[in-house]
């Protein structure tokens, strides 16, 4: 498709504004990223998994020859308690790419930045800019001016906020709705921390299992951590006393302190001690964890994708996976607009945006309480919790069922880039739009 005179702006170039930044490349539409830090791929960052859906979409985008080497492999779970006790094995993420036709890949933040960065090749440096964040949107009837920290704006046909669960987009524009007579902020529920996690990477410890994914369970404590050969990426949560609603809660040394000292009785593999794992670390963050789902994903040409509308503790793995589906449902809404019409007007635009709202967030809630629901058991958050965590789920469901189940519930169903054409894989369960 030859390049159009329409333009989205992208603030944010986390993994999803970079994912539909490659969307909107293929589909030949041009784009800016504003990305607020100096550069797009960081040094440090979470341990993330892809979910086979995900790395499906790497498939689309040419991606996956590119993504080895990047990922920590898994092919099994082991769950314990505390103690080191174990409660269940198996090999979970294996059931998932024979469902599926992809595995998991277990990678760290940067490495899946730089992989969706690739992804947009050479030629695209000049459509990112850093170290500058937006300021304020100015919508007119044809389209928007984007200004930008450093006195400087860009001129486009929308904005596409995709920066994080502290969007300064929404945050704008809530306050344009509400100018408008919407009353969009007052509307929306609040986002909550109910839980903290520390997170990072250590080095090998060579008697560590690679390959396999261990998660602790126990009362308001839980862990999760892999391994290859050359790293580790762990999870560490802890419930908070009470639920916050400051996002942008900063930990001091001595509450890192505390918190590393609070987990000195815990193992985090049968065989590896928290205090151990602690002492081989090379960077660690002590952060709360947001848990929310906004009412309003769009107003006028202004429309919101990943973190900055649906958040999630990282227990289930999937915040990144369900901001990837908004980003491909998202680019297919308005690849499938300018495809009838190069130059639409905000009611075509907001009769896009409102349909990738309604679907999406239904999709969105329905994964944010399996999340939900996954950190309160691993946490035996209620005597409930722990009756299912550790007696009813390892004793009653066997592996495979239980990733049959979640083949159906959070993959099979999942969208992939409409107007890209690529011989895709499929495993034991079909895809739906294959
Ligand atoms: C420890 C941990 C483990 C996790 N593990 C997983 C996992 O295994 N699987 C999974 O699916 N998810 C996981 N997640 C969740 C995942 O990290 C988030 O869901 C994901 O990063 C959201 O992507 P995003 O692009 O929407 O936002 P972000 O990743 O937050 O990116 C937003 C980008 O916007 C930029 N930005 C912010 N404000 C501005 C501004 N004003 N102007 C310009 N740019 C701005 C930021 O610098 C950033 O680059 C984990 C999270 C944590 C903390």
């Amino acid at each position: 498709m030859s390049e159009s005179k329409f333009r989205a702006i992208i603030i944010g170039g986390g993994p999803v504004g970079l994912t539909i930044a490659n969307g909107l490349d293929r589909a030949g539409l041009d784009f800016l990223i504003i990305e607020r830090h100096t550069s797009i791929v960081s040094e440090s960052g979470a341990g993330i998994m892809a979910w086979p859906h995900t790395v499906r979409i790497f498939d689309q985008l040419g991606l996956t020859a590119v993504c080895e080497g990047r990922y920590i492999p898994v092919h099994s779970k082991t769950s314990i308690r505390l103690d080191g006790t174990q409660t269940r094995t198996g090999r979970i993420f294996e059931y998932l790419s024979d469902n599926h036709g992809y595995p998991c890949m277990n990678f760290s933040r940067p490495l899946l930045v730089q992989t969706l960065l690739d992804g947009l090749g050479a030629n695209s440096t000049s459509k990112i800019r850093t170290g500058v964040a937006i300021k304020d949107i100015e919508m007119t009837k044809n389209g928007v001016r984007v200004h930008l920290t450093d006195g400087s704006f860009e001129d486009g046909a929308i904005v596409i906020g995709a920066d994080g669960v502290h969007s300064r987009t929404r945050d704008i524009m809530q306050r344009l709705a509400e100018e408008a007579g919407e009353g969009f902020a007052k509307e929306e529920e609040p986002i909550v921390s109910n839980y903290q996690i520390f997170y990072g990477r250590a080095k090998y410890v060579p008697k560590v299992e690679v390959g396999n994914f261990f998660e602790t369970h126990g009362t308001y404590r839980s862990s999760q951590i892999s391994a290859d050969k050359n790293r580790m990426h762990f999870g560490i949560y802890r419930k908070l006393p009470t639920p916050t609603t400051d996002l942008k809660k900063e930990y001091s040394k001595d509450e890192v302190a505390e918190f590393v000292e609070a987990f000195s009785d815990v193992m985090v593999m049968p065989n590896l001690s928290f205090t151990e794992l602690y002492e081989n670390c090379e960077w660690t963050r002590l952060v709360n964890q947001h848990e929310g789902l906004m009412k309003h994903w769009h107003y006028g040409r202004v429309v919101l994708a990943g973190d900055s509308c649906a958040q999630m503790t990282a227990a289930v793995g999937l915040g990144v996976n369900n901001g990837i589906q908004s980003a491909v449902f998202l680019v297919n809404k308005i690849q499938g607009v300018l495809s009838n019409n190069s130059n639409p007007d905000t009611e075509t635009l907001g009769r896009a945006f409102e349909e990738y709202q309604n679907i999406r967030r239904e999709e969105s809630r329905v994964i944010c309480e399996i999340a939900a629901k996954s950190i309160r058991v691993n946490t035996w958050d209620s005597y409930m919790a722990w009756f299912l965590g550790d007696i009813i789920f390892p004793w009653m469901v066997s592996d495979e069922k239980m990733m049959t189940t979640a083949s159906n519930r959070l993959v099979r169903g999942a969208h992939k880039f409409d107007f890209i054409q690529a011989d895709l894989k499929s495993g034991k369960i079909p895809w739906v739009s294959s």
